[in-house]
């Protein structure tokens, strides 16, 4: 039996997972505008929630650059700036008296889907959270590759796709987050319309045949499908697994398919499946289960 959570820029879920997989969560606003403490109170608070005598370990999907090794949170771009240097595992240990296996949440997203999701069948599988930035994670024979730098889940930044584009927390214009993520589509609607819409609600206007909305999207999903292209070409995975909010707008995927085709290097390629999580809400949790140091 352990706790898992799945710690974003927007929401926590913290989980009890007991020895079925079988989930008991509960789910809080993560309120990064209030601060590193703020937050970090948060997780504490929702681990002692669900907390049991026969807890044995703390499993973390989160949000940001991780080492590994030492448990500690490098930087997380969708938080605030001083959200770095944060020696995580050693804080929980400390607090919890049992282990904690801290990594990123798109790693754990792709690792969960890899064993129990719509990644089952493959060897290499490349996964993006498409949340309020875009996370990556690649899973070779059902095994992480985190990179010497800790850098593949940040590779939604190492790409640029619209030269002069969007203006991005990472300090560069029109990378990959900045131009395929729930930001993104925000930003391209206020741009249209110079009102302010979450991405749900813009994918509500455009399902009611808004031709404003749709063009949002529109634009998104051809950001996106360049995108998916680039790491593709990089990459050659079996399948591509999207997760996170934006990933249930079902309009994103036939233009981006269409897109991300004329980008990629060879017709092999072609064939690859870009798919929706099956998991949903609980492939970080999941993932995050089967960590190990
Ligand atoms: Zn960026």
């Amino acid at each position: 039996m352990l706790i898992s959570l799945d710690v974003g820029a927007s929401k926590i879920i913290c989980a009890f997972v007991d020895d079925n997989l079988k989930l008991k969560k509960i789910k809080i606003a993560t309120q990064t505008k209030k601060g590193k403490h703020f937050v970090l109170q948060n997780i504490f608070d929702v681990i002692k929630k669900n907390w049991n005598k026969d807890v044995k370990k703390i499993c973390i999907g989160f949000a940001g650059r991780i080492d590994i090794k030492k448990g500690v949170i490098i930087e997380a771009l969708n938080f605030t700036k001083n959200f770095k240097n944060i020696y995580l595992k050693k804080i929980l240990e400390k607090e919890f008296k049992v282990p904690v296996f801290l990594s990123n949440d798109a790693q754990c997203f792709t690792l969960g889907e890899s064993i129990f999701g719509a990644g089952k069948k493959y060897n290499v599988i490349l996964g993006f959270t498409l949340g309020t930035g875009i996370g990556a994670g690649i899973i070779i024979n059902k095994k992480s590759y985190y990179g010497a730098h800790y850098l593949i889940s940040e590779i939604s930044h190492h790409v640029i796709i619209e030269k002069n584009g969007l203006k991005c927390n990472c300090g560069k214009r029109g990378c990959f987050e900045a131009a395929a993520s729930g930001i993104a589509l925000e930003k391209y609607y206020k741009i249209l319309t110079g009102k302010e819409k979450t991405s749900i609600e813009i994918n509500m206007e455009a399902l009611q045949n808004k031709k404003i909305a749709q063009k949002a999207i529109l634009k998104v999903a051809k950001n996106l499908g360049i995108g998916l292209a680039y790491f593709i070409n990089i990459f050659d995975p079996n399948i591509v697994i999207l997760g996170g909010g934006l990933s249930e707008i079902k309009m994103l995927y036939k233009p981006a398919i269409i897109e991300m085709k004329k980008h990629l290097a060879n017709k092999s390629l072609f064939k690859i499946p870009i798919v929706k999580s099956k998991l949903g809400e609980d492939a970080i949790i999941l993932g995050a289960t089967k960590l190990v140091e």
